[in-house]
């Protein structure tokens, strides 16, 4: 293997792997390297991969409703044939239920009208009928099992939902990174698997490649950080820390997957079902399971932790996930071990990513991913590949901000919404929803 390249992507994630396609489309000679044996299999492994349009921002909705497009045309977008086969997306659609909590969705569906997006608004009767095991009781606020009033339902009914037809999930996300490196392979990127970058060396002032555990190194006028949680240990390997007003850490996820009630076939009439009354999420998992993430309410402790240093096990919080969807879908069984994953976030101050370059010249990331970004990946690799272009061109991209065209959706969005250098965006919600 070539000890030099025109650009190194610390990590093959989705977003890593992504990335290394469009740079080698742009025409760079691109190495990946990551510390594990394959890719996505990081924090994208642990994926529930959901895809849907709503944000609270209008550049962070139309990125997500740009790359429904994408991942409906996967394989052509691809262009290349993975031998292990092509990641599925399941286009059920998202429903979401109107409460209190989200404003009864007012807010979100101002943004889908400005960005042109459809949906439909379901009355409880409609609700039912698209999902008939749901209860449209209101349990607000989300609580803990500990709380007396846990479980008890508060007298108001939740007034029905929106249903989002462009959305659904990814039912494998390692291999969607997979097929990702193999169409970044068709186009000349080289992977090198269990290589753990350990330093970042400069030379005449701008980054000068990788070195590698054991003390190679690779140069290259170019790296990007795409190490998803572990991306503030290499932010910091490069000493770029400093040049960043929004930073990023490494939070623990469990992601629990049950039976659904007694009857019922989720894996085919199930759909992404979105609750912020219970502060849950849920999709179809193969083996007719329900998969159930956590939309982060405040009674639940945050579990900041060391990337390296972590528990893997699945604790009491899954099951706390369930029994909180058990509120929402009546007769929901709960085994006696709840079965499930455990992953890590890579959360920025915002909960929205930084896409953008440093304050060190050729080193770039795209981190910060705040459990919401595997959908955007495709676009995210192509939004990658302009900055680096741009910036290495001469584009002083933190005064003038690259504009960058969503060309299914055909709109112009600013990288600058992406940049290091913003102030905290409070109309975030501060949560996985972005
Ligand atoms: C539980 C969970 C549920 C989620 N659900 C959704 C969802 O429904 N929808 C959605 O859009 N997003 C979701 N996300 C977020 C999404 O999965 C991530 O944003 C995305 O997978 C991040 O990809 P990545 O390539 O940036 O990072 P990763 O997949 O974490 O890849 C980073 C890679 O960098 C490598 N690396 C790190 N340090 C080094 C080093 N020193 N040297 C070499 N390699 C290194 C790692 O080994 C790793 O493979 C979820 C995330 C989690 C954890």
């Amino acid at each position: 293997m070539a000890t030099s390249y025109d650009a190194v992507v610390i990590g093959a994630g989705i977003i890593g792997a992504a990335t290394a396609l469009s740079l080698s489309r742009a025409g760079r000679r691109v190495l990946v390297v990551d510390k594990l044996p394959a890719a996505g299999y990081g924090s994208t492994s642990g994926s529930c991969a959901i895809v849907r349009p709503f944000y609270s921002t209008v550049d962070g909705s139309a990125l997500a409703y740009e790359s429904h497009f994408y991942w409906m045309d996967w394989a052509n977008f691809l262009g290349a044939v993975d031998e292990r086969g092509i990641a599925r997306y399941v286009n059920c659609g998202n429903l979401v239920v109107k409460c209190a909590r989200n404003k009864y969705l007012k807010p979100v569906l101002e943004v889908m009208r400005e960005i042109g997006c459809p949906y439909r608004e379901l009355d409880p009767e409609e609700v039912k009928k698209r999902l008939r095991i749901v209860s449209l009781q209101s349990f607000d606020p989300p609580r803990r099992p500990e709380d007396p009033e846990f479980g008890h339902a508060n007298g108001e009914m939740l007034p029905g939902a929106v249903f989002f037809p462009t959305g659904g999930y990814v039912t494998d996300p390692q291999l969607a990174a997979h097929n990702l490196q193999v169409a970044a392979e068709a186009a000349g990127a080289r992977f090198r698997f269990n290589a753990t970058v350990t330093e970042i060396p400069r030379r005449g002032g701008r980054v000068d490649g990788v070195v590698l555990e054991g003390g190679e190194q690779v140069a290259a006028p170019v790296v990007v950080n795409v190490a998803g949680p572990h991306s503030f240990k290499i932010n910091r390997m490069a000493d770029v820390e400093g040049g960043m007003r929004i930073k990023t850490k490494a939070l623990r996820h469990e992601v629990a997957h049950v039976p659904p009630p007694a009857g019922f076939d989720y894996e085919h009439d199930g759909i992404h079902f979105s609750d912020q009354d219970t502060a849950t999420y849920c999709r179809p998992e193969v083996g007719n399971h329900i998969l159930i993430g956590s939309e982060d309410p405040e009674c639940d402790r945050k579990e900041w932790v060391d990337p390296d240093n972590f528990n893997r096990d699945l604790t009491e919080q899954g099951r706390i996930q369930a029994m909180r969807v058990a509120q929402r879908f009546p007769g929901l069984p709960i085994p006696s071990r709840v079965r499930g994953v455990v992953e890590l976030y890579d959360v920025s101050d915002d909960w929205i990513p930084i896409y953008d370059k440093s304050d060190l010249p050729g080193f770039y990331m795209a981190v910060g991913t705040s459990g919401n970004q595997f959908k955007n990946a495709p676009v995210v690799g192509e939004m990658m590949a302009a900055l680096v272009e741009a910036c290495e061109a001469g584009r002083d991209h933190d005064a003038d901000p690259l504009p960058f065209h969503l060309k299914h959706i055909d709109r112009t969005v600013s990288l600058g919404f992406y940049s290091r250098r913003r102030e905290v965006d409070t109309r975030s919600s501060f949560s996985v929803l972005g």
